[in-house]
């Protein structure tokens, strides 16, 4: 009889892995949120600014800290940070997809649509900005505009939605419409698309700020999922809080807190849409913080009552601080807690089988 235990346990313990909801569950979708310059100094902002009322941040069901060095510089840029996010790889701040000796990175996104997924990028800045670019461009510095919009034209992504009219001529035009695209260059005509391919370039460079631009964000985030998820093999899209970054290097708290209020909303989408559609993963994380925003106590001494919160920055530029990882839907436990940006890529490329 005493053999039996050991047995028992044994097949009870089979039973428990089956079990599990998510270990063998297919994700299929991917909702990639990255805010840019998005530290939790800025998340914190929010939850403070919104009287610590439940915000679309606090539904993540698991979380990861994140770090962000490059390959040459602890304080990584958005090139080498997004080429991290998007191709599971280190390489040097100004670069994008491609490796410091110049062997060329390919993204999850590629990965995804040489599987036949649709694809998609929404982004407030232009879509040859660095996070949005390192999905598609290979490039040795970031600010070579006219190679990035070549690759943009050659990407055949599905859906592209953003600023960055004034690089494209008429020869991309051309192509584009060769290819079955629909181009729009108004946040209207954006909207108004029923099909993809499509690309809207609605401002020559970068959109206003938030909340100048309006809803335009959580609008162009909500026709991407309708027409990317007309696609049966599942598809990944990149949404970008860009100007949360802006609003850091300009030492801008006003700014800052309507760029992560425009971004939750962002994220309340894809929160609803895992919700109603299973298999999605939704991955909300930055590529660093921005700013060095820190918010001490309004009056030194804080043991008596409430002095007010001061949101102060400790610089123009980038930080070295870890960013937060917000994991939510299916695949969400797959994540430890602790990753660097290389390895968050690479697990999401595992899960979702995009590389051997
Ligand atoms: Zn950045």
């Amino acid at each position: 009889m005493k053999h039996l235990l050991p047995l028992f346990c044994l097949l009870a313990c089979i039973g428990c892995g089956q079990n599990n909801r998510n270990d063998h569950a297919e994700v299929k979708n991917l909702i990639y949120l990255i805010g840019d310059g998005m530290g939790l100094a800025q998340m914190a902002m929010l939850e403070i600014e919104s009287d610590y009322a439940p915000t679309a941040f606090t539904e993540a069901e698991h979380v990861s800290l994140i770090t962000t060095r490059s390959a040459n510089n602890r304080v990584t840029d958005s090139a080498a940070a997004g080429t991290a996010l998007a191709c599971g790889a280190k390489t040097n701040n100004s670069t994008l997809g491609m490796a410091p000796d110049s062997v060329i990175l390919y993204s999850m996104m590629e990965h995804a649509r040489d599987k036949g997924m649709a694809t998609g990028l929404v982004v407030s800045c232009y879509l040859q900005h660095a996070t949005p670019a390192a999905f598609y461009a290979h490039v040795w510095k970031r600010h070579m505009t006219e190679q990035i919009t070549d690759d943009l034209v050659a990407s055949n992504f599905d859906v592209m939605i953003g600023g960055g009219s004034r690089w494209l001529t008429e020869a991309h035009r051309t192509a584009l419409t060769e290819k079955g695209y629909t181009l729009a260059f108004t946040r209207e005509d954006a909207l108004a698309a029923t099909s993809a391919p499509l690309l809207a370039m609605v401002e020559e460079e970068y959109l206003p700020k938030a909340p100048e631009r309006g809803e335009f964000i959580p609008q162009a985030t909500a026709k991407a999922l309708e027409l990317l998820s007309k696609d049966e093999d599942g598809f990944m899209l990149m949404v970008e809080g860009s100007q949360i970054d802006g609003a850091g290097h300009g030492n801008n708290a006003a700014h800052l807190l309507a760029e992560m209020q425009d971004f939750e909303k962002v994220i309340r989408l894809a929160v609803d849409f895992a919700n109603t559609h299973p298999g999605t993963l939704v991955v909300v994380v930055a590529d660093h913080e921005t700013g060095g925003l820190s918010m001490p106590s309004g009056k030194s001494d804080f043991t008596l009552s409430e002095s007010g919160i001061d949101y102060r920055f400790g610089t123009g530029s980038h930080s070295a601080i870890r960013v937060p990882a917000y994991l939510y839907g299916t695949g969400s436990d797959r994540f430890e807690a602790l990753m660097d940006n290389t390895e968050l890529a690479n697990r999401i490329m595992e899960i979702m089988k995009l590389k051997e």
